[in-house]
């Protein structure tokens, strides 16, 4: 391969530039070149931070071609900035580069705001916290079953029906104290409210909470399913009031500002 005419003047041969040995036909110190116009060593900063921003990364001299909007010849594998362009000498200044732009006025601005964005999500939550309903429907679907006597048997809840993985929704806050299997509800979830009353979720297909488990209103705590004594994918919920006893939910419901 022919030598070349490097930019600063300096003859090289590809496989010099590639081991970046000094070239042996380079003039005496007293012939050295003059430093490259400034708008070339403006590139060659620019040249140095991304070689920096590599070097960062680890790459050592290990570089890959990098774009540049200035018709900036990409680095090859091998060649650094300074052999790229014919500076010569002084080992890549990136390391001296990088440490300035960190330390500009710009990063002490950027935490102001992020410091600000800070407060304002602080602020956003206690609102949200302020505001959010103590109580939700527990999921959504068809009600299709009530409290009381039915087919000669006592049915305890109230029926939701929809299609199975339908979330369930915690109705109010309280404490996760049941979560797994029972017999009849196939899965079930029970959370006691501070009050000590208790709501129920049964047949569940799936579940997403762990015994002692704290939840709030309107938290996702199941999915619906089929399990247990079911006769079509529902939710069958029950209210077991402080004292222990089955209570309709439909009016402990509607008492809190929940229909079905
Ligand atoms: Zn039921």
């Amino acid at each position: 391969m022919a030598p070349y005419r490097s930019p600063g003047g300096q003859i090289q041969s590809p496989a010099r530039a590639r081991a970046r040995t000094p070239v042996p036909s380079r003039p005496k110190a007293g012939h050295r070149l003059p430093p490259p116009p400034s708008a070339l060593r403006g590139r060659v900063m620019i040249a140095a931070v991304a070689v920096g921003a590599f070097a960062a990364a680890g790459a050592g001299q290990v570089l890959h071609p990098i774009a540049s909007a200035e018709g900036f010849t990409p680095l090859a594998d091998g060649q650094d900035a300074n052999a790229a362009l014919g500076v010569g000498g002084a080992p890549p200044a990136a390391p001296d580069v990088l440490p300035v732009a960190r330390t500009t006025d710009a990063s002490a601005e950027a935490q102001k705001l992020v410091k600000s964005q800070r407060i304002a999500e602080q602020q956003a939550e206690a609102d949200a916290e302020a505001h959010r309903p103590l109580f939700v429907k527990p999921a959504e679907g068809i009600f299709t079953s009530g409290f009381g006597g039915r087919w000669g048997v006592m049915h305890y809840g109230v029926d939701i029906a929809n299609r199975i993985g339908t979330p369930i929704l915690a109705a109010a806050d309280g404490v996760v104290i049941d979560a797994g299997p029972a017999s009849g509800f196939g899965l079930w979830v029970r959370i006691q409210l501070a009050d000590g009353t208790i709501n129920v979720y049964g047949h569940v297909d799936s579940y997403s909470v762990r015994v002692g488990q704290h939840v709030q209103a309107g938290q996702q705590i199941a999915r619906m399913g089929n399990r247990g004594f079911s006769t079509g994918p529902h939710l069958h919920f029950e209210v077991w009031n402080p004292a222990g006893r089955k209570i309709d939910p439909l009016p402990w419901l509607n008492e809190r500002g929940i229909t079905l």
